[in-house]
């Protein structure tokens, strides 16, 4: 099969100059072959969560046009290495789940597939916070994270993601209501010419 498909990926960093390092995040998403970014939200500066004692987060969600596959879970599988080894190149280091990170893209939705796969017999972490499947779609904890939701409904805020009984713009209004105001914050636009976010005057 030769068709093509929506992914939608988060991005986070909160080491180093994480605006750059997202900035250069959306530049490998551009450049990998046979990918196409359709959409960049904004930029969002965001508090950590899971782990608080840490440097305040850059979070985004982009969404790319890709090769379908030859079913779901393979083509959502290829896009996930994809996204590893740009964690690597970035110089992403292991320090725990929810710690402080070089950069952190997440396979958010793939299409309208609900996927599933376990990690292989002798792949499993020896952390035991480490995310339990080698891959779960749409991401375990989409729909409960502001710093994922606000970017994820500038790109596609009127979809309904397998298993969620509300669209993705209401699911960051929901969790909104219990977050304070300045959780989650928007920075600025992404300028496609520029390629890269233009900063609202104040908003840092
Ligand atoms: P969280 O999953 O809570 O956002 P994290 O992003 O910090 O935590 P990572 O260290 O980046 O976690 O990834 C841990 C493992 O999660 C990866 O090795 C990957 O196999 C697995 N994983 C499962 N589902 C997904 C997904 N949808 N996107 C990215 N990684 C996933
Ligand atoms: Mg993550
Ligand atoms: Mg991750």
């Amino acid at each position: 099969m030769s068709g093509r498909t929506r992914a939608a990926i988060g991005l986070g960093s909160n080491v180093g100059d994480p605006e750059a390092a997202l900035t250069a995040a959306v530049a490998a998403l551009t450049a990998l072959p046979d990918v196409r970014v359709t959409s960049v939200s904004r930029l969002y500066a965001t508090a950590p969560v899971g782990v608080e004692d840490q440097a305040e987060f850059r979070n985004a969600a982009v969404l790319l046009d890709v090769p379908a596959g030859p079913d779901p879970e393979t083509g959502a599988i290829a896009l996930l290495v994809a996204l590893k080894s740009i964690e690597r190149a970035f110089g992403r280091r292991d320090r725990g789940r929810w710690g402080p990170r070089e950069i952190d893209l997440d396979l958010l939705l793939f299409d309208d597939a609900a996927i599933r796969v376990e990690r292989p017999e002798g792949g499993r972490s020896v952390d035991p916070e480490k995310a339990p499947r080698l891959l779960e779609v749409p991401h375990a904890l989409a729909g409960e994270r502001l710093f994922v939701l606000a970017p994820l409904a500038d790109i596609v805020a009127e979809i309904v993601p397998p298993g969620w009984h509300e669209t993705v713009g209401e699911a960051r209004d929901r969790v909104a209501a219990d977050e304070p105001p300045d959780a989650v914050r928007s920075l600025g636009a992404w300028d496609a010419e520029a390629r890269r976010w233009e900063m609202v005057e104040g908003s840092t």
